[in-house]
């Protein structure tokens, strides 16, 4: 088949924001009365008036890229620079509004295609130019900071030309997609032929195929259609001593499965420039309903109830008590009733046959396990507002309330165990007026991930409240015993307790996997790898 390329690109995201401006609502009336109770309201403009620091590559480094991908595809335009300037954490958006342009690349280079990104990178191993994958920019743990010390400036490769669809197989059902799709995108491309792929982050609208298969991304939908790792079958990816392509079969004994090694991999081992996933139909049916638990520990076992019997909807998720009292799907109703004990959203999509099936066995699961069922009221206003929190995350900041995520995975017997101290350490460090807000969406039959929100009074140094607050934080996970990340990556942030998890002679692996692959280490060097 002829690429086939999307018709409607989303839009930009500004730098010191969460996506498009137009859908920008504003602070609700809930949560404002709320934080107007628990907080000190202020103010908190963005600085836009500092300026990007000047670009360290010379004339002749500038004429070999533009020699490679086109006068018009080597930008050093600010406004493009500063839009390519780490990722969408907090501490990401804290250093935009206050003017910090420290990481700023020097370059942005927009590669057409595969070959021009393999003929980038040994360009940039030969000028010793570090070189930052970029996709949609929605990275949450630092990925995108590239330390350049002992190389001579950063080079952010921009992926977002590479945007097509290259390969459908309706047999095998299969897709090829460039890396620079964004969600939505891709999505659109796989409907006009009645497939999809099912990979739903809260971040869907901006983050990239390149960026999931990057990071391990984990969906809405993980349940039903599994994480994004699990759902690619073939890799192409570009490093500085040549390609790599993987997945010439669905399995294989081939000894250990190399495109393992490449996902996660954070753009420090190859640019992939290339993603076969495996697709599926489009449902016909998609019903989402509430159930109501006294307990997230009651709710927590439901879940692992189901997980161990073959009997997972399509999407799960379990609030605990504090969240189902905010209720960030839903803020409106804030103090409403019913935000009492914990709200479970269950979701289920397919044929109607397979819909029906699977509901009825779920709710007799459910029911029989204490749950009491809510109707398709809470499901359908989580399904409405899914994609809204990070806007409203802005929409906090800017009155001086800070906001963050992070999230952690383990087994089901150490689940509580995990919880408990992840709170603790985030309450005791931030002090007085924080919440912290917690809820489960990924399950397996063997555990789970625990994701927190947290909000605490921002003063005058936001960022000097988060950092200490998010070690506090990684300590407890590494205490605790669980994984320092189930889906946001390692990146820069949290890479300090990369060794805990895996282990010296684990990290002597990435290490010599570095080496073959990226001998001058030019590849997003200082990410990933401790
Ligand atoms: C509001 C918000 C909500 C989020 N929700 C979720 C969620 O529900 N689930 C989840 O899993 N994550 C979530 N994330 C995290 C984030 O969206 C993911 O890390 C995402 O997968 C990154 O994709 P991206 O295209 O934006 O990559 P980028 O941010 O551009 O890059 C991420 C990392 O991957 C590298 N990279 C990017 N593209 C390539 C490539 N083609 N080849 C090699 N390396 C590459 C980059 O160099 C960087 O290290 C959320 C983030 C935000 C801000």
């Amino acid at each position: 088949m002829t690429t086939e390329r999307p018709s409607v690109l989303q839009p930009e995201m500004p730098p010191t924001r969460w996506g498009d401006p137009a859908h920008e609502t504003g602070l609700p009336d809930g949560v404002r009365d709320l934080v107007g109770l628990a907080f000190p309201i202020q103010d908190t403009p963005a600085r836009a008036d500092v300026a990007v620091p000047a670009p360290r590559l010379g004339d002749a480094q500038l004429a070999g890229l533009r020699a490679i991908v086109g006068d018009d595809h080597v930008v050093l335009d600010d406004a493009l620079r500063r839009q390519r300037t780490r990722g969408k954490s907090t501490p990401d958006l804290l250093r935009q509004r206050a003017g910090d342009l420290g990481d700023a690349p020097d370059v942005v280079v927009r590669p057409a295609g595969h070959d021009e990104v393999v003929a980038v990178l040994a360009y940039a191993q030969e000028q010793r130019i570090a070189v930052v994958p970029f996709g949609g920019g929605t990275a949450v743990t630092g990925g995108l900071v590239a330390d350049p010390a002992g190389l001579g400036g950063v080079l952010s490769l921009d992926l977002g030309r590479m945007r097509g669809l290259l390969a459908l197989d309706p047999v095998s059902s299969t897709a090829t997609l460039e890396p620079g799709l964004r969600g939505p995108e891709a999505e659109a491309l796989l409907a006009a032929h009645g497939m999809m792929l099912g990979h739903f982050p809260q971040s869907f609208e901006y983050a990239t195929i390149g960026g999931f298969a990057a990071t391990r991304s984990s969906g809405q939908s993980s349940a039903g259609y599994g994480r994004f790792d699990a759902m690619v079958v073939g890799l192409r990816v570009a490093t500085p001593v040549g390609e790599v392509r993987l997945g010439s079969a669905p399995a294989n004994a081939s000894g250990p499965d190399l495109r393992e090694l490449f996902l996660g991999s954070e753009g420090a081992f190859g640019v992939i420039t290339e993603v076969t996933l495996r697709v599926r139909p489009l449902p016909e049916v998609k019903e989402y309903e509430g159930w109501r638990w006294a307990s997230f520990a009651d709710g927590a076992d439901a879940m692992r109830a189901l997980a161990q019997s073959d009997l997972l909807p399509t999407v799960i998720r379990l609030s605990d008590e504090n969240e189902t009292a905010i209720n960030l799907a839903d803020p409106e109703s804030i103090g409403g009733e019913g935000n009492a004990g914990c709200l479970m959203i269950v979701g289920h999509e397919g044929t109607p046959a397979a819909v029906a099936a699977k509901r009825a066995a779920v709710t007799e699961a459910l029911t029989a396990l204490g749950g009491t069922p809510q109707g398709s009221g809470p499901g359908e206003a989580w399904a409405h507002g899914r994609f809204n929190a990070p806007y409203l995350r802005d929409s906090l900041l800017d009155v001086g309330v800070l906001v963050e995520t992070l999230e952690t995975a383990t087994f089901w017997s150490n689940r509580e165990n995990l919880y408990a101290r992840v709170k603790a350490a985030l309450e005791e460090s931030l002090g007085e007026g924080t919440m912290v807000l917690c809820h489960i969406s990924h399950v397996y039959p063997t555990g789970c991930s625990l994701y927190f929100t947290v909000a605490a009074p921002a003063g005058d140094d936001p960022l000097g409240r988060w950092l200490p607050a998010k070690a506090a934080a990684c300590e407890a996970i590494v205490a605790a015993g669980a994984a320092i990340t189930h889906h946001h990556a390692v990146g820069t942030d949290h890479k300090p307790y990369l060794t805990a998890e895996i282990g010296e002679i684990g990290v002597e692996v990435l290490r010599a996997v570095k080496r073959a692959v990226d001998p001058a280490g030019i590849l997003n060097p200082g990410v990933l790898i401790p």
